[in-house]
């Protein structure tokens, strides 16, 4: 058959600021691998539709299996730690993202691809660094949002998405940030359509 329907548009590869979820009124917990270095996080790899909608949970009979990443262990611990309660050894959020989300890019990336994709688009990408570099550090200040994505954009090359939650105080704060992948994992693309979503114009930057 000469057309191939659509799984997919792209992917969101998001990633969490470990700070912002445990200053926030439910707290967190670190994981029994220890507390997590003061870097951003992986929070997964989101196929989704240009039309801003997205597909989950497209496969039950393909569910998440640790045997087929254990040479990944390490690197996961490390990059894709789970500040969830209870305390946990991470897999249940390992578990959890290839269920709802990676099963719906199964076509492109079996269960191993998918997960070394993220570890490979979490190591072309270096957040902290980006925004280091420009003057915006995990201190507890609050930046400029816009220079926030000028800073990621110059240094990725590609403008993210910033999503902000609410520390206990009530203020507005980094939380994640979303780069745009295309449907093979491999390049980074400029977002077909961004999330939805309200920060304020300065956002705290909370120390972790
Ligand atoms: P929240 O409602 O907290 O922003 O998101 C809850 C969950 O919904 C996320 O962890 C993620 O699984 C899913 N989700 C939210 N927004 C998007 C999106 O734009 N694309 C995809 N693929 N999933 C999303
Ligand atoms: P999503 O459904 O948005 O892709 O992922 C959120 C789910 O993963 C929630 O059920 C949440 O409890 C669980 N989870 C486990 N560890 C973490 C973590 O470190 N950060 C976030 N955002 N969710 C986590
Ligand atoms: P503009 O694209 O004109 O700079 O922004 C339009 C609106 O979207 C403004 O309210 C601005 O604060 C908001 N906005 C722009 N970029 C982001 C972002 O990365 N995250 C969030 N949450 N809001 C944004």
């Amino acid at each position: 058959c000469v057309s191939q329907s659509q799984d997919f548009d792209f992917f969101y590869f998001v990633q969490q600021w470990p700070g912002s979820y445990c200053d926030t009124k439910q707290s967190c917990c670190y994981p029994n691998t220890g507390k997590p270095s003061a870097d951003f996080g992986i929070h997964g790899l989101w196929p989704n539709y240009k039309d801003g909608s997205y597909p989950s949970n497209c496969d039950p009979n393909n569910s998440f299996n640790q045997a087929k990443i254990s040479n990944l262990i390490n690197d996961m611990q490390k990059n894709w730690p789970s500040l969830a309660c209870p305390s946990s050894n991470n897999i249940q959020f390992w578990r959890h993202e290839w269920e709802k989300h990676g099963t719906c890019s199964e076509s492109a990336l079996n269960q191993h691809g998918y997960f070394d994709t993220a570890l490979n688009l979490k190591g072309k990408t270096n957040l902290l660094k980006a925004l280091k570099s420009a003057g915006i550090n995990p201190d507890g200040n609050s930046y400029n949002l816009q220079n926030i994505k000028i800073a990621i954009k110059g240094a990725i090359g590609y403008t993210p998405w910033i999503e902000c939650n609410v520390d206990a105080s009530g203020n507005s704060q980094l939380y994640q940030i979303y780069l745009c992948v295309d449907t093979s994992g491999s390049s980074l693309i400029e977002c077909p359509v961004f999330p939805k979503g309200k920060c304020g114009s300065e956002i705290e930057f909370p120390s972790f």
